[in-house]
């Protein structure tokens, strides 16, 4: 569903920015890119959370195969296509380079390399050991070397550490919304616009959720077919949250970056004052995100326990057996290998699973409206 009306306060919301002589810097939304860091020296985080058109993926195919996932076709459609639907990305200055997967580094080299936006180089180890998080607090204090020879100033520790505990305390907030008794579809408008914004619109998503909890009705039990949606995130403009809808399913869950993986990873206050130095803060947070899909050692087990607990702790609540929608973006290095397990292991835990693989196009809409309704039936 196209989001005119957000692209467009967005892109307000970018020229404002520039107007007030920030830089933005550009990133694809994966897991462990320390976007307090580019606040506290003054720039603006820009999410690439917009994909799900087929003209996007389209347009990526001077630059990259098709048998790159979609994902990554889009991020490079946004700027090669014409006409451009999000012209508000040229005013991204830098485009941040990670390793979590290599569609993920080639995008980046491809944006830097045709594109002139400069970029900033941030790897992650793929293990969680001793050696792993040292590296991973090394690159942070590159990467803060890197952005103040940009700045020409030093970023103060406590500026950084704001930033962490403004960052917390927004995510706090974003995670009453996983409690509503509301649809999906508006569940996953709030995650997206706040993934986009931040805290600056902290003030905003407290009134959106203290309006909805004055909204008596149980969408919960109107709606049979729940499901958990785990996988690849659902991006701005997707058409998939529809068919969902359409099929009669209602996410009550979305286990993916937008949502869960976002919104979980904060820190308690005994943590905060436990650690002095911002950037072991940031590196605890490295170390403590085991369900991350960066080839973290056992992490989909980690995410197959999780995942039985909360479908046996909503049948307790509710008396409802949920399933699970396993989204996986066609030729997605981390999620299509391992789907055949995943979905092995959990219905042999007795949850139904469905793995929707897919890409954009609009010629396989019909195809995946069958397939989703033919899991709606069965759970
Ligand atoms: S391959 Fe998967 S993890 Fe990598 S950019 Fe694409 S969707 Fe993201």
């Amino acid at each position: 569903m196209d989001n005119i009306e957000l692209l467009e306060s967005y892109n307000s919301y970018l020229q404002e920015q520039k107007a007030n002589g920030k830089k933005i810097i550009a990133y694809l939304t994966h897991d462990n890119v320390p976007i307090e860091l580019f606040e506290a020296a003054g720039f603006v985080p820009l999410p690439l959370i917009f994909a799900g058109k087929d003209e996007l993926m389209d347009a990526s195919h001077s630059y990259l195969p098709p048998s790159t996932c979609s994902y990554a076709q889009s991020c490079i459609g946004y700027f090669s296509s014409t006409p451009r639907t999000h012209e508000f990305l040229d005013l991204a200055d830098y485009i941040l380079l990670s390793n979590h997967c290599v569609s993920n580094i080639c995008v980046s080299e491809i944006l830097s390399n045709n594109f002139n936006r400069k970029r900033l180089d941030f790897y992650v180890s793929y293990t969680r050991n001793s050696n792993a998080l040292k590296y991973y607090k090394l690159e942070l204090k590159h990467l803060q070397k890197e952005i103040e020879g940009i700045t020409k100033e030093r970023i103060p520790d406590h500026r950084i550490k704001e930033e962490i505990i403004r960052h917390n305390n927004f995510k706090t907030i974003v995670e009453q919304v996983s409690k509503l008794n509301i649809p999906g579809s508006e569940k996953l408008d709030i995650y997206q616009k706040a993934i986009l914004y931040g805290p600056a619109i902290q003030a905003e998503i407290e009134e959106i959720i203290s309006s909805y909890k004055s909204n008596t009705k149980n969408t919960n039990s109107t709606h049979p077919k729940n499901v958990i949606f785990t996988g690849c995130s659902i991006f701005i403009n997707d058409y998939l949250m529809d068919l969902i809808e359409d099929a009669g399913g209602n996410i009550v869950l979305f286990d993916t970056w937008i949502g869960r993986n976002y919104y979980s990873q904060t820190f308690s206050e005994e943590v905060i004052a436990s650690l002095n130095d911002p950037i072991d803060l940031l590196t605890k947070r490295f170390e403590n995100n085991v369900y991350g899909d960066h080839c973290v050692p056992d992490s989909l087990d980690n995410k197959i326990v999780f995942l039985e607990n909360y479908v046996n702790e909503y049948h307790k609540k509710y008396g409802d057996k949920i399933g699970v929608i396993n989204h996986i973006i066609k030729f997605c290095d981390h999620f299509s290998l391992f789907q055949s397990y995943f979905k092995e292991k959990l219905q042999e835990r007795g949850v139904q699973v469905l793995n929707l693989e897919r890409d954009y196009s609009r010629s396989i809409k019909g195809q995946l409206s069958t397939r989703i309704e033919a899991f709606m039936e069965m759970i």
